[in-house]
């Protein structure tokens, strides 16, 4: 599960990303979006389930999602072999599973329950 401060580092440092990323009218309209929920979590309000829906709701932003997230939370020594700790996660509502490729990376959230965090299986 993300913290706080983590999910504000995420946004941003993809916000700056998302004209590339993005048709311009999306990348406009969710980089204003973006901008007023980050003013919000500076301010200390708990936006921040809103700032990680608002991103994965945007297909493009998902692998990129992963990239920033895999790059902090591995910061592995090139030459010794990672050790896995999870790469599979449920959600606490039903029987979704979904495994990822590598340890760090961010599960598709569940279809039924988008908004309940992924626990580790
Ligand atoms: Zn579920």
């Amino acid at each position: 599960m993300f913290t706080p401060e983590r999910i504000r580092q995420i946004a941003q440092a993809i916000q700056p990303q998302l004209p590339e990323l993005l048709p311009a009218d999306i990348a406009a309209d969710l980089d204003f979006q973006l901008t007023a929920l980050l003013k919000q979590a500076n301010a200390g309000q708990p936006v921040e389930q809103q700032i990680l829906d608002l991103l994965y709701r945007q297909e493009a932003l998902r692998s990129q999602l992963q990239l920033e997230t895999a790059k902090q939370f591995n910061p592995i020594p090139s030459n010794s072999a990672p050790i896995p700790t999870t790469t599979t996660f449920r959600c606490p509502h039903c029987d979704y599973t979904d495994t990822v490729p590598q340890v760090g990376m961010i599960p598709e959230p569940c279809s039924d329950h988008p908004n309940v965090p992924l626990i580790a299986a």
